[in-house]
Formats: C-alpha cells, structure tokens, sequence
C-alpha cells in the first residue's frame, strides 16, 4: 500500500530519492506530488525562440548527424542539426559516446539547454535530451510539464519519477467533502494531481489548479473557522467603565475633535469591551488616520473598568514615543498615586528589552501591582516573568510586524482572556484580511483628521546632474521655514549589510514569481552590479554636514544600534524642534509622529518595497504643513522605476498595498518561513482568487458550524492540523 507518507526511498531508486532529498528536500510520495512543473509546453513549439544565452526546451527532429575526429583531441565528436519544422538549430556533442545511436536522422526528442554561438550559427552545446519513444511510453502528450531541475535529473526524469509514483497510488484520501466537490464544481483529489502532472490541455490544467487552490483556501479558513469557535466559548470580564473617569476626563481635554470614524470605532470597541465575550478586532487606518487616540481612549475604558491595558509596539523607538505622547496627552491623568497628580488618574509604564536592570524591575512591579494602568512596550512585554494584576485589553500596534502567536502570547498573561484590539497602517487587500486576520473582525478608519495638507512624492534619479543638490537645497529651504526632513538611508555603515528592517530589493527588477533564487533550471541573467554602494546613515550624515548648502543645521542621526537612551533623546530632540535634519535607517518606518517634519528624503529608494516606502512617507504631512517627499536612487535616470513611479503615482494606500503584494511572493505575506517547508500556499493567490477565497470561506465556517472537532471530515482535520503545527514551528524558528 502507498500513500502521501511513504518515502520515496521505497518507491524510487535510491540514487534518485537521495537526489530528491539533498536537491529539494522532497523526501515523500506526497512532497513529490507537491513539486509541481513550473510550466507547461506544447510539443509542437518552436526552435525560433532561441537566443544566445536562453535556456531553451523543446521538441525536434533528427535532421542530420555527423561524427568525426577532432584535431587536439581523442574520440570523435558529434553534430547534429535537428528542427522542429520552422527552424533549425545545431547540437554538438564533443564526445559522441553515447549519443551516436540514439541521435540518428528521424529520431524526435525533447532537447533542453543553453543556446550558445559557435562560427556565428546558434547552437546547443551538450543538451540534454530525451527521446520521445522513451519518455512518452507511446502516449501522444499534447502538453508537457517542465520541471525545475532537482540536481543533474532534467525535467523529464522528474516527470518519470512523478508518473511512477502516480501510477502507484489508487486512490486518494478526500479532503474536499463530497457535497462541496459537487457545489463548487471541483475535481478530486486524484484527478486533480493527474491534471497537474500528466495533462492533456491547458483546461484539465485550470480545473486541477482551482481545486488546488481552493483546497488551500479551505484549509487555511477551516483553521481560522476554528479558531473563532474557540473565541466565541471563551468568556471573559465584561468591561464597562465607569462614568466621571479617566476616559471622560480625557475627552473633555481633547485638543482636536474625534473624526466620524473614530468615534463610531470607539462606540464599536466600548460594546464589545461589555460583552463577556473576548473582543478580537483589526483596526486598519492610513498612515495619519488618528489610530493612536482611538487606542488610548479604548485603553482609559479599560482602566475605568478596574483593569489594565497593554500596548504592544514592533519597535523601541515606537514604545518610546507612544510612552512620551500618551503620557504627554494624559497629562496629570496619567500622574496617579503621586503629588499633584489627578485623583482619578493612573501610571503609564513603558517596558523594553533595553531598559536597565533596575527600571525593569521597577516597571514590572508596577505591572505586577496594577499600579501602572497603561503599560506600553516592546515584545519585552511577552517575556515570561511580566506579570499583570489583570489584564483587561491587550492593543497591538503596526500588526504587520507581529504574528497570530505572539498576540497569543501577551493574552495568555490574563487571568481571563483578555480583549484584542490590533491596529495596522498597511492597508490590507480584504481577501488578504480574511486569510490573514481571517479569525478577527475588521473596522477601517478611512478618513484622515481634517486639515491634512497633501504629500508631493518626486523621483530624483542622481544621475541628472544637480538634482541631488537640488534635494539637499529643498532641505535648507524647509528648515529656513522652520521646518524639519528625515533622511532614510538603507544601511548603518558602509560596512553594514543592508538594515534589518529593510527589505532589500533586487535593482528595478520586480523579483521574479517564479524564481525561489535556489538554482534555476532556466538559468539567471546576471545582475548589473549597484553603480555605487548603497547609502548609509553614517556616509550621508558627514556628506551633509559638509554640504555647504546646509550649514549651521542641527544634523543628528538615528539607527536600531544606538544606545535606548541614546535614541530616546534623539527623538525627543527631533520632536521638539531641537535637531533640524534627522539621518536614519527605517527605524522611523512606523508610527513615528512629528508633526513639524515636512520633508522626507529616501536613500536608493528603489531598495525598499513599495508599503514601505508609503509607510516612510507617512512620517510627513502631518501637522498641516504640506508635505514633500523625495525618492532618490543611483539608476538609470531615464528608465522607469515602476515601484517608485507607483508611490509617486498615489497616496492610496489600498492601491498601493496591492502592488506590493504582487511584486512579491505572496506566500509570503501568509506568515511562512524562510526554512519551513512548504508552509506557503502553492497555488492560492490571495489577490486574483477572491472569489475562490470567499466560497471556501463560506465552506468552511459551514463545516465548523456542523463539526467543530471536523469529527466527519478526517483527511481535512489532518491537514488543517499539519498547517496549524507548521505555523507553529516556523513561528519558533522565527525566535
Ligand atoms: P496613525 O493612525 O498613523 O497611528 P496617529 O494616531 O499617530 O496616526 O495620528 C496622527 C496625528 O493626528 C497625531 O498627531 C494625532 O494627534 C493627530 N490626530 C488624531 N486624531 C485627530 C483628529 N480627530 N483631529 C486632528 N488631529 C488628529
Ligand atoms: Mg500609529
């Protein structure tokens, strides 16, 4: 008997399966059948494709075959000229052992290798090939699947292997209930993998693949389906505030009005905060939307309810502000117990990873104690050994940066489970939402706070002479206003490798989808080399502080390896005015919030990916000054720069969101690892099968409805297991 489980080594030769293993780490029946082509080709296509340095793979005849003896060497050597009917194209093998018998004039095989050029006529040196008698067995194929290559087994050795192991199997464990199968129109399970592997046309290619990725899909939502089951069974304290406290002491002094949306958002979390029921929602809102007041206000109802509020930060230098701007907007409210202080009011307390040994103590006694109302930090705050004394709300900021497991964490330092507000600023695609916050419910700040002036994005290629000068001027003449710029540079030193919280992109290239970068079958075009090295925060400070244009500014800088009290008084500088032009790497991307910077300068901005540099332009136009943001990078001045053309095209952040995820892979975005297995969807895409999403969505909330523990449904309760525990362990690879 052979199913999905058993090893290859029992199937294949042993030499193979050792390839599979070290090459792709394809050690099962199942993992082979989850290597799939990465495309398909048609018998019937064309030599005229080829071109000096492509890889090429196709189907041709014998035309022609010749050996002889060559003047410097032993052994004969053999050319051969073969055509597909439109086309020639010489082969040459420079030993003709081996070959001289099975490439003779007549014989058809499927050619594959690198076109060179030899006395100026294109030719494939060494191909590898396979005759058709050999690797049809007969059949007449009309498609073709072509494999990356697994070590030195071409494509069609891959294909045999494959086809064996499909013969093997009879029959497939349904994951799919039946009923669905019907509804929505879907193959089975084997049919499916024969529609991927050994297909007839580009149709039983697309009904394999919608099955496949609606199989995904319905796995990934029967696991959030469940995991909202369990939410809905947990009960907690309701939180109701209670009136003349702190959260209405706080609006009466309130500098601004509460947006529409902010308020109607509050008036959603303050009902849900009442129920005994545990609040799971998402708050997404542009960049500048105001996210922060409706966090802080949800965080004073806790507090009025007897309970406590945490407010996770992806950054110290983000745990740090909002410790400064809530504490600053609280005033005497947050001066609780000490003189002077309003008798309602509570602590602030801010924990970090780099605190002194003394002022954590302190702080997580204030924790412990329920001194500290509102506690704000870094992932410090997951560490075991802060305890709260009842841990009403839990707000997550900037939740891209976080995962399901460690929201999961910070709430298992409740007695009782405590309600979650997570808050994002990159705009999430709504299918992406459903996958990925698929177990929360979701509000959308959508409008920014009246008075917003707009944000002008300019690209400024270096290489039109005067233009990087020109950016440098427009600093001086900002700050001559009064103003401030930031200045982001993708690297610290000109030692350092890129900052580790940019995502480095390949020059102008969109990354190729298809590509994993692990050694090509197809082989890769060479990268032009950067024309200068990429800028970094210490290299860009000294430029400008010797500009001339710029002297006498305050020009400081900021970067992740500074001392904690170092960087805090960096930032406080710069907020209050004190430091002019602030050079840093991405550790201002998130949530910082300087009203009077109003221009924002990036570094080799074609480096960074699209929501980030939208993120990074968010940190200007803040304070109803206009805003000027600049995108400078080392290319070519005249080629288009499609990410930085995009950003400089809007300021939708939905729009822009969706560009990103597209230029990369999508997988990604769902929570996979770098070394995990197969973590990531192979088919899904999150952004074209919405459709597909939605029907499996439904599905699945429908199954979990009927049978929460999937009690009737075993094949699928054991994949979606085998999904949940991969998330698991690459969240604990992550660290
Ligand atoms: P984000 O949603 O990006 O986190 P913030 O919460 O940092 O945005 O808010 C950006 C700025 O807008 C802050 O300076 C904040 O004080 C201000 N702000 C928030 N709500 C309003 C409002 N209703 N009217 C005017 N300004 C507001
Ligand atoms: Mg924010």
């Amino acid at each position: 008997m052979y199913d999905e489980s058993t090893p290859l080594t029992k199937v294949l030769d042993k030499r193979e399966a050792k390839k599979f293993k070290d090459s792709r780490g394809i050690e099962t029946v199942g993992d082979l059948l989850a290597y799939w082509p990465r495309r398909y080709q048609s018998p019937a296509s064309n030599l005229a494709a080829a071109r000096i340095g492509s890889y090429i793979v196709a189907v041709a005849e014998v035309k022609s075959a010749t050996t002889r003896s060559m003047k410097n060497r032993r052994g004969r050597m053999l050319q051969a000229v073969i055509t597909d009917g439109s086309k020639d194209l010489e082969i040459t093998f420079f030993s003709s052992h081996g070959h001289e018998g099975k490439l003779v004039p007549g014989a058809r095989a499927l050619f594959a290798g690198k076109v060179s050029s030899f006395n100026n006529r294109l030719q494939l040196a060494h191909p590898g090939y396979s005759l058709l008698s050999d690797f049809d067995r007969g059949e007449r194929r009309n498609l073709i699947p072509i494999y990356k290559a697994v070590g030195n087994l071409h494509t069609w050795t891959v294909t045999e292997c494959v086809r064996m192991v499909l013969d093997l199997l009879d029959e497939m464990p349904e994951a799919i209930p039946e009923e669905v199968l019907d509804r929505r129109d879907l193959v089975d399970r084997m049919a499916a993998l024969r529609g991927i592997h050994t297909p007839d046309s580009h149709a039983e290619v697309d009904a394999a693949t919608k099955r496949m990725s609606y199989e995904e899909a319905l796995i990934l939502q029967v696991a959030l389906a469940q995991r909202r089951a369990r939410q809905a069974q947990e009960s907690t304290l309701a939180r109701v505030p209670r009136p003349g406290g702190l959260l209405d002491a706080f609006d009466q002094r309130l500098p601004f009005t509460l947006t529409a949306g902010q308020v109607d958002i509050g008036e959603t979390l303050a009902a849900e905060m009442a129920r005994d029921v545990p609040m799971h929602r998402l708050l997404q809102g542009e960049v500048g939307s105001g996210k922060t007041v409706i966090a802080v206000r949800a965080m004073l109802a806790a507090v009025d309810a007897g309970g406590q509020a945490a407010l996770l930060a992806p950054t110290e230098v983000l745990a740090s502000q909002h410790h400064r701007s809530i504490t600053t907007m609280l005033g005497d409210l947050a001066e609780g117990g000490m003189l002077g202080g309003s008798d309602i009011g509570t602590r602030v307390t801010l924990l970090t990873g780099s605190m002194s040994t003394q002022s954590r103590r302190k702080a997580m006694l204030d924790i412990a104690s329920g001194d500290a109302g509102i506690v704000i930090g870094t992932h410090a705050l997951i560490q075991e050994h802060v305890s709260f004394q009842d841990l009403a709300l839990v707000v997550v900021d900037e939740q891209h940066r976080f995962g399901v497991e460690q929201r999961d964490a910070l709430r298992g330092k409740a007695a009782q489970p405590p309600h979650v507000l997570v808050m994002t600023a990159t705009p999430i695609p709504r299918t992406v939402a459903m996958t990925v916050f698929g177990d929360m419910e979701t509000s959308t700040l959508s409008e920014l706070p009246a008075g917003r002036a707009p944000i002008t994005t300019h690209v400024v290629p270096e290489a039109k002479p005067g233009w990087l000068q020109r950016t440098w001027v427009r600093i001086a003449e900002e700050v001559a206003l009064g103003r401030q710029a930031y200045v982001v540079c993708p690297r610290i030193g000109d030692d350092d490798e890129p900052d580790e919280d940019t995502e480095i992109f390949a020059p102008d290239a969109a990354p190729d989808p298809d590509s994993d970068g692990d050694g090509d079958e197809e082989g890769t075009e060479g990268d032009a080399p950067p024309p200068r090295p990429l800028a970094s925060v210490h290299r860009v400070h000294a430029d400008l502080v010797a500009n001339p244009a710029l002297e006498g500014l305050r020009i400081e800088i900021l970067h992740g390896r500074l001392p904690a009290d170092e960087k805090d008084a960096i930032m406080r500088d710069f907020a209050s005015g004190d430091i002019d032009v602030l050079v840093s790497t991405t550790v201002i991307e998130v949530g910082v919030d300087v009203p009077n910077a109003s221009v924002m300068v990036v570094m080799d901005a074609d480096r960074f990916g699209v929501s980030q540099l939208h993120q990074l332009r968010g940190r200007v136009g803040r304070g109803g000054l206009p805003g000027l943001c600049l995108l400078v990078h080392s290319g070519d001045a005249d080629a288009p720069h499609e990410r930085l053309d995009a950003v400089a095209g809007t300021t939708d952040g939905f729009e822009l969101a969706r560009i990103d995820l597209r230029q990369r892979r999508e997988g990604d975005i769902l929570g996979s690892s770098q070394h995990g297995k197969r973590t990531q969807l192979q088919f899904l895409h999150v952004l074209e099968d919405e459709d597909l999403i939605e029907a499996a969505r439904e599905d699945a909330f429908a199954i979990v409805a009927d049978h929460p523990d999937l009690v009737a449904h075993p094949r699928l309760a054991e994949l979606v297991h085998a999904r949940v525990d991969a998330e698991q362990a690459a969240y604990l690879e992550r660290g």
